[in-house]
């Protein structure tokens, strides 16, 4: 049976998504963010800290918590680089009567994995820029897929949240909040989908990284503003 390199299981989280949820976080990833606060996590190998493993593996960690967990979250790196993995996964989850998230930067192509779609309730996407070179920038990769993913994901109800980093000064913050409610204005309320606003923090961060600077709690709030005058209804800010 094939196997996935995880970096971590977390048994009990409630802040990967609604309830009480395992994560479980896949070592590697195909953006190279600056920010990155794991980003030993880049890097698609084993390490002295991740751990080879198999879905039976992990469904009898699952099974050790089931009836104290809602359901369970894919993290990462960028899980969805093990998409066939966890669609078998969410497929055996199911069977618990446990609900299946992924918590993804949105280079994948949702809209053409119907069989993960059809094992998976929701999703929380990053939008780390709306700007496509802004993103290149940041991440290394273009945003086309990641806006396609929060256009199709909206359309079919399966877009839980949205996730963006707030880094003043080195990116255009207020106007990604602008576009993405403009992007999503028909399903926000329809939907409910939330958006999560991120105070980038040094944490972790690669040293050449480590010069951004951190919002304070007056801008944050600033961007909350923004974001709920767009169309958002839910506006969280960690
Ligand atoms: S997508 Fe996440 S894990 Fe990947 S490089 Fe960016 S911040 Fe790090």
């Amino acid at each position: 049976m094939k196997k996935a390199i995880i970096s971590k299981i977390i048994n009990s989280s409630v802040v990967d998504g609604p309830g009480n949820r395992m994560a479980i976080f896949f070592q590697g990833c195909n953006f190279n963010c600056m920010y990155c606060h794991n980003p030993e996590t880049i890097v698609n190998a084993s390490t002295n800290d991740t751990k080879m493993m198999s879905i039976e593996d992990i469904l009898s960690e699952i099974k050790k918590y089931k009836s104290f967990i809602r359901g369970i979250t894919v993290s990462g790196g960028e899980c969805t680089l093990n998409a066939d993995f966890i669609t078998v996964l969410f497929k055996e989850v199911k069977k618990y009567n446990l609900s299946t998230m992924i918590d993804s930067n949105g280079s994948h192509d949702f809209s053409k994995d119907n069989e993960l779609m059809k094992y998976t309730d929701s999703v929380m996407l990053d939008i780390k820029a709306y700007d496509r070179e802004e993103h290149k920038k940041l991440t290394g990769k273009y945003n086309d897929m990641v806006l396609k993913n929060a256009e199709y994901l909206a359309k079919v109800g399966k877009l839980y949240e949205i996730r963006t980093v707030i880094v003043p000064e080195f990116l255009s913050n207020k106007e990604t909040i602008k576009s993405i409610a403009n992007l999503l204005i028909d399903y926000i309320k329809k939907n409910n989908i939330k958006y999560k606003l991120i105070k980038y923090r040094p944490i972790g961060v690669r040293e050449e990284y480590k010069d951004f600077r951190v919002p304070n709690d007056e801008e944050m709030e600033e961007l909350k503003m923004l974001a709920l005058k767009n169309g958002f209804e839910e506006v969280i800010v960690i």
